[in-house]
Protein backbone atom coordinates (compact mmCIF):
# COMPACT_ATOMS: atom_id res chain seq x y z
CA UNK A 1 0.00 0.00 0.00
CA UNK A 2 1.70 3.41 -1.32
CA UNK A 3 1.41 5.78 1.39
CA UNK A 4 0.19 9.75 0.44
CA UNK A 5 3.76 11.20 0.25
CA UNK A 6 4.10 14.85 0.06
CA UNK A 7 4.63 16.39 -3.36
CA UNK A 8 8.55 17.12 -4.35
CA UNK A 9 10.07 19.28 -6.54
CA UNK A 10 13.95 19.89 -8.06
CA UNK A 11 16.13 21.19 -10.95
CA UNK A 12 17.17 17.85 -12.64
CA UNK A 13 19.53 19.02 -15.04
CA UNK A 14 21.34 20.44 -12.29
CA UNK A 15 21.36 24.62 -11.55
CA UNK A 16 23.65 25.80 -14.11
CA UNK A 17 22.35 28.09 -17.19
CA UNK A 18 21.86 26.65 -20.11
CA UNK A 19 19.83 26.59 -23.44
CA UNK A 20 16.57 24.80 -21.56
CA UNK A 21 16.19 23.09 -17.84
CA UNK A 22 13.85 20.59 -16.73
CA UNK A 23 12.25 20.75 -13.42
CA UNK A 24 10.31 17.51 -11.80
CA UNK A 25 7.47 17.53 -9.96
CA UNK A 26 6.05 14.20 -8.01
CA UNK A 27 3.80 13.62 -5.68
CA UNK A 28 0.20 12.81 -5.21
CA UNK A 29 -0.90 16.14 -5.50
CA UNK A 30 1.61 17.25 -8.29
CA UNK A 31 -0.85 17.63 -10.75
CA UNK A 32 -2.90 19.65 -8.57
CA UNK A 33 0.12 22.15 -8.30
CA UNK A 34 0.99 22.34 -11.68
CA UNK A 35 -2.55 23.73 -12.46
CA UNK A 36 -1.83 26.31 -10.22
CA UNK A 37 1.02 28.06 -12.12
CA UNK A 38 0.28 26.87 -15.94
CA UNK A 39 -1.69 28.61 -18.16
CA UNK A 40 -1.84 25.71 -21.33
CA UNK A 41 -2.81 27.19 -24.63
CA UNK A 42 -5.30 24.66 -25.28
CA UNK A 43 -7.35 24.80 -21.99
CA UNK A 44 -9.94 22.05 -22.93
CA UNK A 45 -7.49 19.56 -23.40
CA UNK A 46 -5.38 20.06 -20.43
CA UNK A 47 -8.37 19.98 -18.25
CA UNK A 48 -8.45 16.27 -18.93
CA UNK A 49 -4.62 16.26 -18.01
CA UNK A 50 -4.57 13.30 -19.78
CA UNK A 51 -1.07 11.56 -18.92
CA UNK A 52 1.74 10.59 -21.55
CA UNK A 53 1.37 14.19 -23.74
CA UNK A 54 3.25 17.09 -23.86
CA UNK A 55 1.53 20.88 -23.00
CA UNK A 56 2.29 24.03 -24.20
CA UNK A 57 1.98 26.70 -21.95
CA UNK A 58 3.09 29.59 -19.41
CA UNK A 59 3.70 29.39 -16.03
CA UNK A 60 2.88 32.62 -14.24
CA UNK A 61 3.38 34.19 -10.90
CA UNK A 62 -0.05 35.28 -9.91
CA UNK A 63 -0.30 37.77 -13.11
CA UNK A 64 3.44 38.20 -14.15
CA UNK A 65 4.43 35.61 -16.74
CA UNK A 66 7.63 33.48 -16.22
CA UNK A 67 8.51 31.43 -19.01
CA UNK A 68 6.80 29.79 -21.96
CA UNK A 69 7.19 25.59 -21.30
CA UNK A 70 6.53 22.67 -22.22
CA UNK A 71 5.29 20.07 -19.38
CA UNK A 72 5.17 16.74 -19.72
CA UNK A 73 2.22 14.75 -17.87
CA UNK A 74 2.65 11.09 -15.87
CA UNK A 75 0.32 9.26 -13.86
CA UNK A 76 0.64 6.99 -10.84
CA UNK A 77 1.95 4.49 -11.16
CA UNK A 78 3.06 4.98 -15.02
CA UNK A 79 6.21 7.38 -13.81
CA UNK A 80 9.56 7.04 -12.77
CA UNK A 81 8.70 7.55 -9.22
CA UNK A 82 5.26 5.54 -9.55
CA UNK A 83 3.59 8.84 -8.01
CA UNK A 84 1.70 11.09 -10.45
CA UNK A 85 4.93 13.15 -12.04
CA UNK A 86 4.91 16.63 -13.78
CA UNK A 87 8.95 17.66 -15.69
CA UNK A 88 8.92 20.88 -16.62
CA UNK A 89 10.82 22.02 -19.96
CA UNK A 90 11.39 25.78 -19.27
CA UNK A 91 14.08 28.04 -20.57
CA UNK A 92 17.40 27.61 -18.75
CA UNK A 93 18.37 30.99 -16.66
CA UNK A 94 18.85 30.31 -13.48
CA UNK A 95 16.83 33.19 -12.79
CA UNK A 96 13.27 31.40 -14.80
CA UNK A 97 14.79 28.07 -12.74
CA UNK A 98 14.40 29.58 -9.53
CA UNK A 99 11.52 31.45 -9.71
CA UNK A 100 9.64 28.14 -10.54
CA UNK A 101 10.95 26.49 -8.38
CA UNK A 102 9.59 28.73 -6.14
CA UNK A 103 5.77 29.16 -7.20
CA UNK A 104 6.25 25.20 -7.51
CA UNK A 105 6.69 25.86 -3.37
CA UNK A 106 4.43 28.23 -2.79
CA UNK A 107 1.46 25.70 -4.00
CA UNK A 108 2.89 23.45 -1.84
CA UNK A 109 5.40 21.12 -3.18
CA UNK A 110 8.92 20.88 -1.26
CA UNK A 111 12.49 20.67 -2.43
CA UNK A 112 13.68 17.21 -2.53
CA UNK A 113 16.23 15.43 -0.88
CA UNK A 114 19.11 13.90 -2.91
CA UNK A 115 18.17 10.78 -4.50
CA UNK A 116 14.56 11.40 -3.56
CA UNK A 117 12.62 10.72 -6.70
CA UNK A 118 14.75 7.39 -7.07
CA UNK A 119 14.20 6.56 -3.84
CA UNK A 120 10.23 6.69 -3.98
CA UNK A 121 10.73 4.26 -7.48
CA UNK A 122 12.18 2.20 -5.37
CA UNK A 123 9.74 2.10 -2.23
CA UNK A 124 6.93 2.57 -5.10
CA UNK A 125 8.24 -0.97 -5.85
CA UNK A 126 9.74 0.57 -9.65
CA UNK A 127 12.56 -1.02 -9.49
CA UNK A 128 14.60 -2.84 -6.76
CA UNK A 129 17.59 -1.75 -4.80
CA UNK A 130 20.31 -2.88 -6.92
CA UNK A 131 18.83 -1.30 -10.31
CA UNK A 132 18.05 1.76 -7.84
CA UNK A 133 22.13 1.85 -7.35
CA UNK A 134 22.26 1.34 -10.80
CA UNK A 135 21.21 4.62 -11.93
CA UNK A 136 23.58 6.87 -9.48
CA UNK A 137 26.31 4.38 -11.45
CA UNK A 138 24.79 5.09 -14.62
CA UNK A 139 24.58 9.21 -14.01
CA UNK A 140 28.35 8.92 -12.66
CA UNK A 141 29.56 6.79 -16.00
CA UNK A 142 32.52 8.43 -17.81
CA UNK A 143 34.12 5.56 -19.91
CA UNK A 144 32.16 3.17 -22.44
CA UNK A 145 32.95 -0.14 -20.06
CA UNK A 146 31.74 1.78 -16.48
CA UNK A 147 28.52 2.65 -18.72
CA UNK A 148 27.88 -0.46 -20.27
CA UNK A 149 27.93 -1.93 -16.37
CA UNK A 150 25.79 0.22 -14.43
CA UNK A 151 23.33 -0.19 -18.09
CA UNK A 152 22.99 -4.28 -17.54
CA UNK A 153 22.64 -3.43 -13.78
CA UNK A 154 20.15 -0.81 -14.02
CA UNK A 155 17.93 -3.43 -16.96
CA UNK A 156 18.00 -6.27 -13.84
CA UNK A 157 20.51 -8.49 -15.18
CA UNK A 158 22.16 -9.00 -11.54
CA UNK A 159 18.21 -8.68 -10.09
CA UNK A 160 16.98 -11.55 -12.12
CA UNK A 161 19.99 -13.45 -11.24
CA UNK A 162 19.33 -12.83 -7.49
CA UNK A 163 15.47 -13.80 -7.98
CA UNK A 164 16.47 -17.24 -9.55
CA UNK A 165 18.49 -18.08 -7.02
CA UNK A 166 16.19 -17.00 -4.14
CA UNK A 167 13.46 -19.01 -5.68
CA UNK A 168 15.33 -21.60 -5.81
CA UNK A 169 16.89 -21.90 -2.26
CA UNK A 170 13.32 -20.66 -0.96
CA UNK A 171 12.02 -24.15 -2.62
CA UNK A 172 14.66 -26.31 -0.88
CA UNK A 173 13.98 -24.55 2.59
CA UNK A 174 10.39 -25.28 2.08
CA UNK A 175 11.26 -28.66 1.52
CA UNK A 176 13.25 -29.08 4.23
CA UNK A 177 10.81 -27.15 6.92
CA UNK A 178 7.91 -29.65 5.29
CA UNK A 179 9.62 -32.43 6.72
CA UNK A 180 10.20 -30.91 10.23
CA UNK A 181 6.08 -30.69 10.14
CA UNK A 182 6.19 -34.65 9.92
CA UNK A 183 9.00 -35.06 11.86
CA UNK A 184 7.54 -38.41 13.68
CA UNK A 185 7.25 -40.09 10.58
CA UNK A 186 11.09 -39.62 9.41
CA UNK A 187 9.76 -38.56 5.98
CA UNK A 188 12.59 -37.11 3.33
CA UNK A 189 10.99 -34.84 1.19
CA UNK A 190 14.09 -33.11 -0.17
CA UNK A 191 16.51 -35.91 -2.00
CA UNK A 192 19.49 -34.77 0.26
CA UNK A 193 21.61 -35.40 -2.75
CA UNK A 194 20.02 -32.73 -4.71
CA UNK A 195 19.86 -30.84 -2.29
CA UNK A 196 23.61 -30.70 -1.91
CA UNK A 197 23.77 -30.52 -5.98
CA UNK A 198 21.30 -27.53 -6.08
CA UNK A 199 23.05 -25.93 -2.98
CA UNK A 200 26.42 -26.21 -4.99
CA UNK A 201 25.43 -24.72 -7.84
CA UNK A 202 24.53 -21.66 -5.97
CA UNK A 203 27.36 -21.17 -4.12
CA UNK A 204 29.49 -21.62 -7.57
CA UNK A 205 27.18 -18.98 -9.05
CA UNK A 206 27.55 -16.94 -5.80
CA UNK A 207 31.86 -17.22 -6.03
CA UNK A 208 31.90 -16.71 -9.57
CA UNK A 209 29.91 -13.17 -9.12
CA UNK A 210 32.52 -12.30 -6.68
CA UNK A 211 35.06 -13.16 -8.65
CA UNK A 212 34.08 -10.97 -11.39
CA UNK A 213 34.40 -7.85 -8.32
CA UNK A 214 37.44 -7.09 -8.77
CA UNK A 215 37.08 -6.64 -12.56
CA UNK A 216 33.78 -4.35 -12.40
CA UNK A 217 35.57 -2.51 -9.65
CA UNK A 218 38.08 -1.62 -11.91
CA UNK A 219 35.99 -0.76 -14.58
CA UNK A 220 34.24 1.19 -12.90
CA UNK A 221 36.85 3.24 -10.79
CA UNK A 222 39.70 2.87 -13.61
CA UNK A 223 42.25 0.85 -13.66
CA UNK A 224 44.81 1.07 -11.12
CA UNK A 225 48.20 0.78 -12.94
CA UNK A 226 51.76 1.70 -11.30
CA UNK A 227 54.96 2.35 -13.22
CA UNK A 228 58.04 1.33 -11.15
CA UNK A 229 61.94 1.18 -12.19
CA UNK A 230 65.51 2.52 -11.53
CA UNK A 231 65.82 5.94 -11.87
CA UNK A 232 66.55 6.80 -15.25
CA UNK A 233 64.79 3.85 -16.86
CA UNK A 234 62.45 6.21 -18.95
CA UNK A 235 59.23 5.52 -16.65
CA UNK A 236 58.49 9.33 -16.91
CA UNK A 237 59.27 8.96 -20.82
CA UNK A 238 56.83 6.17 -20.76
CA UNK A 239 53.95 8.29 -19.23
CA UNK A 240 54.02 10.68 -21.11
CA UNK A 241 54.23 8.34 -24.39
CA UNK A 242 50.78 7.00 -22.91
CA UNK A 243 48.90 10.01 -22.55
CA UNK A 244 50.50 11.52 -25.35
CA UNK A 245 51.54 14.77 -23.64
CA UNK A 246 54.45 15.97 -21.94
CA UNK A 247 53.02 15.47 -18.53
CA UNK A 248 55.83 14.26 -16.52
CA UNK A 249 59.35 16.13 -15.70
CA UNK A 250 61.70 13.80 -18.00
CA UNK A 251 65.59 14.15 -17.34
CA UNK A 252 68.57 12.61 -17.69
CA UNK A 253 69.50 12.93 -14.57
CA UNK A 254 68.76 10.10 -12.00
CA UNK A 255 65.96 10.34 -9.27
CA UNK A 256 64.45 13.64 -11.23
CA UNK A 257 60.58 12.02 -10.68
CA UNK A 258 60.75 12.70 -6.48
CA UNK A 259 56.88 12.02 -6.00
CA UNK A 260 54.50 9.64 -7.56
CA UNK A 261 52.46 11.30 -10.95
CA UNK A 262 48.80 10.35 -11.14
CA UNK A 263 47.04 10.81 -14.65
CA UNK A 264 44.54 8.75 -16.78
CA UNK A 265 43.40 7.87 -20.33
CA UNK A 266 41.00 5.93 -21.45
CA UNK A 267 42.08 2.76 -24.14
CA UNK A 268 39.08 0.62 -26.15
CA UNK A 269 36.67 2.18 -23.51
CA UNK A 270 38.63 0.99 -20.14
CA UNK A 271 39.76 3.78 -17.94
CA UNK A 272 43.09 3.27 -16.92
CA UNK A 273 44.80 5.42 -13.97
CA UNK A 274 48.31 5.78 -14.06
CA UNK A 275 50.90 6.41 -11.38
CA UNK A 276 54.39 7.13 -12.29
CA UNK A 277 56.51 6.73 -8.79
CA UNK A 278 59.80 7.85 -7.87
CA UNK A 279 62.62 5.25 -8.91
CA UNK A 280 63.79 2.36 -6.83
CA UNK A 281 66.95 2.49 -5.20
CA UNK A 282 68.52 3.47 -2.02
CA UNK A 283 68.86 6.30 -1.67
CA UNK A 284 70.22 9.14 1.00
CA UNK A 285 67.73 12.21 -0.04
CA UNK A 286 65.29 12.24 2.59
CA UNK A 287 62.53 13.41 -0.16
CA UNK A 288 63.60 11.15 -2.86
CA UNK A 289 63.44 8.30 0.06
CA UNK A 290 59.99 9.58 0.87
CA UNK A 291 59.71 9.03 -2.73
CA UNK A 292 60.56 5.45 -2.87
CA UNK A 293 58.14 4.82 0.36
CA UNK A 294 54.70 6.10 -1.23
CA UNK A 295 56.21 4.05 -4.56
CA UNK A 296 55.74 1.21 -2.77
CA UNK A 297 52.53 2.26 -0.84
CA UNK A 298 51.23 2.50 -4.49
CA UNK A 299 51.94 -0.66 -5.47
CA UNK A 300 49.59 -2.61 -2.85
CA UNK A 301 46.59 -0.99 -4.95
CA UNK A 302 47.26 -1.28 -8.43
CA UNK A 303 45.77 -4.24 -10.48
CA UNK A 304 48.82 -4.21 -13.30
CA UNK A 305 52.67 -3.09 -12.36
CA UNK A 306 54.88 -1.77 -14.90
CA UNK A 307 58.15 -2.78 -14.03
CA UNK A 308 60.47 -0.18 -16.30
CA UNK A 309 63.97 -2.13 -17.12
CA UNK A 310 66.51 -1.15 -19.56
CA UNK A 311 67.03 -3.31 -22.97
CA UNK A 312 70.88 -3.45 -21.60
CA UNK A 313 69.77 -5.01 -18.15
CA UNK A 314 70.76 -7.68 -16.85
CA UNK A 315 68.54 -11.31 -16.34
CA UNK A 316 70.16 -10.76 -12.63
CA UNK A 317 69.02 -7.10 -12.36
CA UNK A 318 65.55 -7.73 -13.38
CA UNK A 319 65.09 -10.32 -10.66
CA UNK A 320 66.31 -8.82 -8.28
CA UNK A 321 63.50 -5.84 -9.23
CA UNK A 322 61.23 -8.50 -9.36
CA UNK A 323 62.05 -10.25 -5.87
CA UNK A 324 61.93 -6.72 -4.06
CA UNK A 325 58.20 -5.54 -5.42
CA UNK A 326 57.21 -9.01 -4.18
CA UNK A 327 58.59 -8.41 -1.05
CA UNK A 328 56.42 -5.42 -0.56
CA UNK A 329 53.58 -7.19 -1.99
CA UNK A 330 51.07 -9.41 -0.17
CA UNK A 331 49.32 -12.03 -1.93
CA UNK A 332 47.63 -12.03 -4.53
CA UNK A 333 50.09 -10.69 -6.45
CA UNK A 334 48.97 -8.16 -9.15
CA UNK A 335 49.41 -8.59 -13.11
CA UNK A 336 53.56 -7.70 -13.59
CA UNK A 337 54.60 -6.54 -17.24
CA UNK A 338 58.55 -6.24 -17.39
CA UNK A 339 59.00 -3.92 -19.50
CA UNK A 340 62.59 -3.75 -21.59
CA UNK A 341 62.85 0.08 -22.90
CA UNK A 342 64.89 1.91 -24.91
CA UNK A 343 65.54 -1.20 -27.57
CA UNK A 344 66.15 1.78 -29.91
CA UNK A 345 69.73 1.67 -28.70
CA UNK A 346 70.35 -2.26 -28.69
CA UNK A 347 68.50 -5.08 -30.04
CA UNK A 348 66.83 -6.81 -27.78
CA UNK A 349 68.60 -9.77 -25.94
CA UNK A 350 67.93 -13.23 -25.37
CA UNK A 351 65.76 -13.22 -22.04
CA UNK A 352 65.22 -16.04 -20.29
CA UNK A 353 61.86 -16.17 -17.81
CA UNK A 354 62.08 -18.92 -16.46
CA UNK A 355 63.74 -17.60 -13.09
CA UNK A 356 61.47 -14.87 -12.63
CA UNK A 357 58.39 -16.78 -13.59
CA UNK A 358 59.18 -19.06 -10.51
CA UNK A 359 58.89 -15.52 -8.42
CA UNK A 360 55.86 -13.69 -10.30
CA UNK A 361 53.95 -16.34 -12.18
CA UNK A 362 51.55 -13.89 -13.83
CA UNK A 363 54.03 -11.61 -16.11
CA UNK A 364 54.90 -10.93 -19.32
CA UNK A 365 58.28 -8.91 -21.34
CA UNK A 366 57.41 -6.24 -23.50
CA UNK A 367 59.96 -5.08 -25.39
CA UNK A 368 59.93 -1.10 -26.42
CA UNK A 369 61.07 2.32 -26.82
CA UNK A 370 59.63 4.62 -24.76
CA UNK A 371 61.07 7.62 -26.93
CA UNK A 372 59.93 6.52 -30.44
CA UNK A 373 56.69 4.87 -29.48
CA UNK A 374 57.94 1.16 -30.67
CA UNK A 375 56.03 -1.60 -28.92
CA UNK A 376 53.50 1.28 -27.67
CA UNK A 377 50.37 -0.83 -29.56
CA UNK A 378 51.73 -4.00 -27.81
CA UNK A 379 51.90 -2.75 -24.51
CA UNK A 380 48.56 -1.20 -24.83
CA UNK A 381 46.82 -4.39 -26.49
CA UNK A 382 48.54 -6.63 -23.78
CA UNK A 383 46.61 -4.24 -21.20
CA UNK A 384 43.48 -4.34 -22.04
CA UNK A 385 43.65 -8.20 -22.85
CA UNK A 386 44.32 -8.11 -19.19
CA UNK A 387 41.63 -6.40 -18.09
CA UNK A 388 39.56 -8.24 -19.94
CA UNK A 389 40.46 -11.24 -19.02
CA UNK A 390 39.99 -10.70 -15.19
CA UNK A 391 36.20 -10.93 -16.14
CA UNK A 392 34.77 -14.22 -14.69
CA UNK A 393 32.69 -16.79 -16.02
CA UNK A 394 29.61 -14.60 -14.75
CA UNK A 395 27.59 -12.50 -17.65
CA UNK A 396 26.62 -10.11 -14.66
CA UNK A 397 29.41 -7.63 -13.09
CA UNK A 398 29.23 -6.97 -9.66
CA UNK A 399 30.76 -3.51 -9.19
CA UNK A 400 29.44 -2.43 -5.20
CA UNK A 401 30.66 -2.93 -2.24
CA UNK A 402 27.30 -3.41 -0.48
CA UNK A 403 26.02 -6.31 -2.92
CA UNK A 404 29.44 -7.82 -2.62
CA UNK A 405 29.66 -8.11 1.24
CA UNK A 406 25.70 -9.29 1.02
CA UNK A 407 26.95 -11.81 -1.52
CA UNK A 408 29.69 -13.35 0.62
CA UNK A 409 27.40 -13.36 3.77
CA UNK A 410 25.33 -15.45 1.52
CA UNK A 411 27.77 -17.92 0.04
CA UNK A 412 29.53 -18.31 3.72
CA UNK A 413 25.62 -19.53 5.33
CA UNK A 414 25.18 -21.70 2.16
CA UNK A 415 28.86 -23.50 2.57
CA UNK A 416 27.51 -24.12 6.06
CA UNK A 417 24.46 -25.37 4.91
CA UNK A 418 26.41 -27.66 2.61
CA UNK A 419 28.90 -28.58 5.33
CA UNK A 420 25.92 -29.35 7.52
CA UNK A 421 24.29 -31.44 4.80
CA UNK A 422 27.45 -33.60 4.65
CA UNK A 423 27.87 -34.17 8.26
CA UNK A 424 23.88 -35.47 8.48
CA UNK A 425 22.79 -32.51 10.99
CA UNK A 426 19.38 -32.18 11.40
CA UNK A 427 16.91 -30.62 8.74
CA UNK A 428 16.04 -27.63 11.31
CA UNK A 429 19.70 -25.79 11.46
CA UNK A 430 20.35 -26.48 8.34
CA UNK A 431 17.39 -24.74 7.09
CA UNK A 432 18.34 -22.08 9.34
CA UNK A 433 21.74 -21.30 7.34
CA UNK A 434 19.39 -21.47 3.61
CA UNK A 435 17.35 -18.73 5.70
CA UNK A 436 20.46 -16.81 6.19
CA UNK A 437 21.40 -17.13 2.75
CA UNK A 438 18.08 -15.80 1.39
CA UNK A 439 18.24 -12.70 4.02
CA UNK A 440 21.59 -12.09 2.28
CA UNK A 441 19.78 -12.25 -1.19
CA UNK A 442 16.80 -10.01 0.43
CA UNK A 443 19.54 -7.47 0.98
CA UNK A 444 20.73 -6.87 -2.61
CA UNK A 445 17.03 -6.34 -3.85
CA UNK A 446 16.09 -4.18 -1.20
CA UNK A 447 13.55 -6.76 -0.01
CA UNK A 448 14.51 -6.07 3.27
CA UNK A 449 16.09 -2.87 3.70
CA UNK A 450 16.71 -0.17 6.99
CA UNK A 451 16.08 3.39 6.97
CA UNK A 452 20.04 3.75 7.64
CA UNK A 453 21.30 1.43 4.42
CA UNK A 454 18.47 3.79 1.73
CA UNK A 455 19.88 6.50 3.70
CA UNK A 456 23.29 5.91 2.77
CA UNK A 457 22.83 4.98 -1.04
CA UNK A 458 20.59 7.80 -1.63
CA UNK A 459 22.52 10.30 0.05
CA UNK A 460 25.10 10.20 -3.05
CA UNK A 461 22.79 10.62 -6.06
CA UNK A 462 22.30 14.24 -7.43
CA UNK A 463 19.36 16.28 -6.09
CA UNK A 464 16.61 16.07 -8.75
CA UNK A 465 17.27 12.03 -9.69
P1 LIG B 1 62.77 7.99 -15.28
O1 LIG B 1 63.76 8.49 -14.31
O2 LIG B 1 62.64 6.51 -15.21
O3 LIG B 1 61.45 8.68 -15.20
O4 LIG B 1 63.37 8.25 -16.73
P2 LIG B 1 63.04 9.40 -17.79
O5 LIG B 1 61.77 9.14 -18.47
O6 LIG B 1 63.25 10.73 -17.14
O7 LIG B 1 64.17 9.10 -18.87
C1 LIG B 1 65.54 9.10 -18.56
C2 LIG B 1 66.35 9.30 -19.83
O8 LIG B 1 66.19 8.19 -20.70
C3 LIG B 1 65.92 10.52 -20.63
O9 LIG B 1 67.06 11.15 -21.17
C4 LIG B 1 65.06 9.92 -21.73
O10 LIG B 1 65.05 10.73 -22.90
C5 LIG B 1 65.76 8.62 -21.99
N1 LIG B 1 64.85 7.61 -22.56
C6 LIG B 1 63.64 7.23 -22.10
N2 LIG B 1 63.09 6.28 -22.91
C7 LIG B 1 63.98 6.07 -23.89
C8 LIG B 1 63.99 5.19 -25.04
O11 LIG B 1 63.08 4.43 -25.33
N3 LIG B 1 65.12 5.23 -25.82
C9 LIG B 1 66.16 6.07 -25.54
N4 LIG B 1 67.18 6.03 -26.35
N5 LIG B 1 66.17 6.88 -24.50
C10 LIG B 1 65.12 6.90 -23.67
Amino acid sequence: MIQKQDSICAISTGAVESAIAVIRLSGEDALEIIKGVFRPKNVKRFDKQEAFRLYFGDIYNGDEPIDEVLISVFKAPHSYTGENMVEISCHGSLFIQQSILELLQKQGARIANPGEFTQRAFLNGKMDLNQAEAVADLIASDSKASHNLAWKQMKSGFSDEIAQMRSELLNLVSLMELELDFSEEDVEFADRSELKTLISKISDKLSSLLEGFKYGNVLKNGVPVVIVGKPNAGKSTLLNALLKEDRAIVSDIPGTTRDSLEDEMVIDGIRFRFTDTAGLRDTGDIIEAEGVRRAYGHLSKASLILLMSEVSDSEEEILTLVQSLKAHLEEPLPSLFVLRNKMDTQSSSAFDTDKIQTVWSDFKVIPLSAKLGDGMPTLLNAMVEKVRAMKGSSDVVVTNIRHTEALSGAFEALNRAKEALEQGIPSDLISQDIREGLHYLDLITGAISTDEVLGNIFKNFCIGK
